[in-house]
């Protein structure tokens, strides 16, 4: 198959990233695919699929700007896969003006959307396309309030979506990386037929 995955390197849990893909492609059976760090614009049109790890929102478009990346990601024709402050960066809206977001999903998002009573949590949810629920680790996560006709919302809970697809992206306020279960990265290079 030879698929080619990369973690956008800039800052947030990248090693958790990359590590989950490279067993999600073992787990398929992929022995000639790789998962590589990205750092550079020209990187990335030789991808077949982006993750944009979580970490901070503010920072990380902070240093696409810097790096000059972000045309190369909003031309990029594979597939993002986005968790937590990823998910803040793919939005069309984000409530916080020191994020400028890349548009890739319509869809508003709010950051840091529980508070600091619930920054962390854990919760069993039901996931579109998912035969059993999904354990998801929530860490200072946002939500989306809004979505566009194109976003199909996968997973909601009480404070808004959490977990969503459009086209060949797919964006989780909470953190797939950072849990054994790798169901939905598998279920992220089936939607782009990998
Ligand atoms: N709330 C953070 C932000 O918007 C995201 C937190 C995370 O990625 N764990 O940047």
């Amino acid at each position: 198959m030879g698929v080619r995955v990369g973690v956008l390197s800039l800052q947030g849990d990248v090693s958790e990233h990359i590590s989950a893909f490279r067993r999600t492609l073992v787990s398929m059976g992929d022995d000639t695919g790789c998962v590589v760090a990205v750092r550079h614009a020209k990187e990335i049109p030789l991808l077949d699929a982006l993750a944009i790890p979580g970490g901070e929102s503010t920072t990380i478009s902070r240093l696409i700007d810097k790096n000059s990346m972000r045309n190369a990601i909003e031309r990029f024709d594979g597939g993002i896969f986005a968790t937590c402050a990823g998910m803040v960066l793919l939005a069309r809206e984000v409530d916080d003006t020191r994020v400028r977001p890349l548009g890739l999903m319509d869809m508003e998002v709010a950051r840091n959307a529980f508070g600091r009573q619930r920054e962390s949590f854990e919760a069993i949810i039901p996931v579109k396309g998912l035969e059993d629920p999904y354990h998801a680790i929530f860490i200072r996560a946002p939500v989306a309030t809004a979505t566009g006709a194109a976003a199909e919302p996968l997973a909601s809970i009480d404070a808004g979506i959490v977990a969503i697809r459009e086209g060949r992206h797919m964006a989780f306020s909470f953190h797939p990386e950072l849990t054994p279960d790798i169901r939905l990265h598998r279920m992220f290079l089936k939607n782009l037929g990998i």
